[in-house]
């Protein structure tokens, strides 16, 4: 197939901005040119493709970015400022349809998903979040209704956000796994990996480190200052290691010497790209059972589950994912989460967009 890969209007990939969909992104590129797919990827200006992808040809927009829908009221109204990034990313994207067999969207936008019916060359949409906002989750429906088909998200906790008019169509996601290294041997030390944001509860995870008198490293970009210095607040000092923002080479080789990862989402996690980073490296991870990361997390095999926003649970939780062992964390991932296995069911998906099936979908991916 030729496809078009339009990717986030939230920043350049490798900025951080984007969060997961950057990885996806990656993966998905490299997988589909590892099975002989001939692949562009529209993206904003800056945006560097990592070696795996670099036989993808890069056409690069400026623009101004588009506001984050998580980061806004749920009735907010579709907002593009002027000078966009997502028209111009569709103003060359439809001038090019021509070209291609179909167009992966990846923005998590009104924009492409309206356009969907209205256009020759089928558009799809990996939906990269759960429900953020009313206006979102209507075109979602609309556009649902009429092609089924043409939409595809991470795990089931995020696809039962919307109202589709059948199963949903479930991906999971992909990791080169050749750049994450085993660690059998960890460190007293508690790791917490995203974007400090407050949908993301770093506070939780603070005060289980707290609480458990371990340190904890924080990696990922602050997107909310005023939100982190509140969490750093909360807790006494030298509980909290600032990281930064790493490329994967560097995070993989820190994030390997965690004894255990948590992860609190405060809200549905569509699937938690650091839960399977940490399991990559055979690092246990304590998640809420909320969201992505609740189905990720199989108790006993790769992690731990605690109830939703229970601190003290969260810290037993801890406990038990300390006893597992990490060479089963690494399997785990290899079965269920690598870039081959992803870009299967991309491929799949995608050859259903293009047929224009909409029969029952396959079962999920974990
Ligand atoms: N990440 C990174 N370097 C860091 C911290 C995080 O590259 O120092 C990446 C991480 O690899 C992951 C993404 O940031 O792909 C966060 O994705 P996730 O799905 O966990 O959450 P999102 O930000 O999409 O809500």
């Amino acid at each position: 197939m030729r496809i078009l890969v339009v990717s986030t209007p939230v920043g350049s990939l490798g900025s951080g901005q984007g969060g997961g969909v950057e990885l996806t992104a990656f993966a998905l590129v490299a997988g589909l040119l590892r099975r002989g797919h001939q692949v562009s990827v529209l993206a904003a200006a800056g945006s560097v493709l990592p070696a795996a992808c670099r036989r993808a040809q890069l056409w690069l927009e400026s623009g101004v970015d588009q506001p984050s829908w998580q980061h806004r009221p749920q009735q907010s109204p579709v907002e593009i400022p002027a000078g966009g990034l997502l028209p111009r990313f569709w103003r060359r994207a439809l001038g090019r349809q021509a070209d291609v067999d179909v167009i992966v969207n990846l923005a998590y936008d009104w924009l492409p998903i309206w356009l969907t019916p209205h256009v020759a060359t089928p558009i799809a949409h990996l939906i990269s979040m759960g429900s953020v906002g009313q206006a979102m989750d209507a075109v979602i429906a609309e556009v649902a209704a009429l092609h089924p088909e043409r939409f595809a998200f991470h795990t089931a906790a995020q696809a039962a956000d919307f109202a589709l008019p059948g199963p949903p169509r479930l991906v999971g996601n992909g990791f080169d796994l050749s750049r994450y290294r085993f660690e059998p041997r960890p460190e007293p030390l508690l790791g917490w990996a995203g974007r400090v944001a407050p949908e993301k509860g770093l506070e939780d995870a603070a005060a289980v480190a707290a609480a458990l008198d371990l340190p904890l490293a924080v990696w990922g970009l602050r997107q909310d200052a005023a939100y982190a210095e509140r969490v750093e607040a909360s807790v006494p000092p030298g509980t909290l290691q600032w990281r930064g923002f790493l490329p994967t080479e560097q995070l993989q080789a820190e994030l390997g010497r965690c004894a255990v990862l948590l992860n609190t989402p405060k809200w549905n996690e569509a699937f938690g790209n650091v839960v399977v980073e940490a399991m990559a490296c055979g690092v246990p991870v304590a998640a809420y059972a909320r969201g992505g990361p609740g189905e990720l997390v199989q108790p006993g095999v790769n992690g731990a589950l605690a109830s939703p926003d229970d601190r003290q649970a969260l810290a037993e939780a801890v406990r038990r994912a300390q006893r597992i062992e990490r060479a089963a964390c690494r399997r785990w991932v290899e079965q269920h989460c690598s870039q081959e296995v992803f870009a299967g069911r991309i491929e799949a998906w995608l050859e259903a967009v293009t047929r224009g099936i909409t029969s029952p979908q396959p079962p999920g991916p974990v």
